[in-house]
């Protein structure tokens, strides 16, 4: 079918419109506006104490903003409770792995899937469903890497299969919008190498909001960059664009950590 020329735009993925959040006097997101359209890899950078966490948790529904909206896909969610969100389409992956580490690493994929899941209705008591299930955690397990471990309880992997399962678990529920907070802390060149092979390999259906201190992961990852300095958005554009800004450079100069040799492998 053509598409209708006189079709209003398709909404943004995420709006976030002045945007605030203050603890006692201290303003934590000050005034930020946002735009993620459809298939976004969008980097949120800047110094310690800049409010980026709080600006997911904002996104996630953890926390609530003082003034401001955030809609998805057009829809208001400002006051939008986490499980809502998370059936709407946002997901979110954590600095500390969420993993339930008595659960098989498959098992864990499941549960995060089943909220979600076309076929959850009744699955338990039917096989054929309850099949389709494992098989669809079980295609998560395989893109982060995990497919090799999937029977064994979590409890037992590394910190780096523990960062890629709460990934796997993220994916499960097909998120419209994927919320990653410092993937790459903690993670050896090796499982960096990985996490930018998989993030890089994620659909445009998916838009990516990424919060990272290592700089060359955001430039791999990133195509905007918004950087956060005392709560207050000092630039959001283009990843080359934003990272050369003054201010950028010579925060990062120091600071930044850079593991050239998994962005070379990941590069090929
Ligand atoms: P980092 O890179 O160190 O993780 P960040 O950019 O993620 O920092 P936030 O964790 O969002 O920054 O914190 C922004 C500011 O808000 C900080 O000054 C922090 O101390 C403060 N803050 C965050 N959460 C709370 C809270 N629940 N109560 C009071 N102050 C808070």
């Amino acid at each position: 079918m053509t598409p209708d020329p006189n079709a209003a735009p398709a909404p943004p993925v995420l709006e976030l419109t002045g945007v605030t959040r203050r603890y006692g006097s201290l303003t934590a997101v000050d005034d930020v506006s946002l735009r993620l359209p459809a298939g976004a890899r969008h980097a949120v950078i800047g110094p310690n104490g800049a409010g980026k966490t709080t600006l997911l948790n904002l996104i996630a529904g953890t926390d609530r903003p003082d003034h401001g909206r955030i809609a998805l896909d057009g829809e208001d969610i400002t006051r939008t409770g986490t499980a809502r969100r998370s059936r709407l389409g946002v997901a979110r992956s954590f600095q500390q792995p969420s993993v339930i580490a008595d659960l098989t690493v498959l098992d864990n994929v499941v549960l995060a899937g089943w909220p979600h899941h076309p076929e959850r209705r009744g699955a338990w008591r039917r096989p054929s469903r309850y099949r389709r299930h494992t098989e669809s955690a079980g295609r998560h397990l395989e893109a982060v890497g995990l497919a090799d471990v999937a029977h064994r309880p979590a409890s037992t992997l590394s910190h780096g299969q523990r960062r890629m399962l709460d990934l796997a678990a993220a994916l499960a529920g097909e998120p419209r919008l994927l919320l990653l907070d410092e993937p790459a802390a903690g993670l050896t060149d090796g499982d960096i190498g990985r996490l930018l092979g998989i993030v890089g390999a994620l659909p445009e259906s998916v838009a990516v909001i990424l919060v990272e201190h290592h700089v060359e992961v955001v430039a791999q990852l990133a195509s905007t960059v918004t950087v956060l300095t005392a709560g207050r958005v000092l630039v959001t554009g283009p990843t080359q664009e934003a990272l050369a800004h003054p201010e950028v450079r010579d925060a990062y100069r120091d600071t930044a950590t850079t593991p050239s040799a998994a962005i070379a492998e990941a590069k090929g």
